[in-house]
């Protein structure tokens, strides 16, 4: 048994869903991509004005206990800002 949390496909095959952890401010150039992308109603990620520049957008986790884990965030991005993590059972 895994020591993760797991989920099953349509078809029974349990998978194992890898939450998002941190999103790279330095490294993200605010193209929204991964934001349009997430799935979960209540989004996990958002994008919000960059801090320390206000003219400069960036994606930010907004609400971690709103993530699937489905990882797609991360795969539609150019600039590999998203880590990502299993959760222990
Ligand atoms: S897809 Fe990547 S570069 Fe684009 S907003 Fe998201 S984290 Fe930033
Ligand atoms: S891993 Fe999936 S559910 Fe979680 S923030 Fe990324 S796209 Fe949304």
């Amino acid at each position: 048994m895994s020591k993760y949390v797991t989920g099953l496909t349509y078809g029974g095959q349990e998978w194992t869903p890898k939450f998002v952890q941190e999103i790279d401010p330095m490294k993200c150039m605010g193209c929204g991509r991964c934001v349009k992308v997430c799935a979960q109603e209540s989004l996990g990620i958002e994008m919000f004005e960059d801090e320390d520049d206000m003219q400069r957008m960036v994606a930010i986790i907004s609400n971690k206990d709103a993530c699937s884990g489905c990882q797609a965030c991360g795969r539609v991005c150019v600039k590999r800002c998203h880590t990502f993590e299993p959760k222990l059972a």
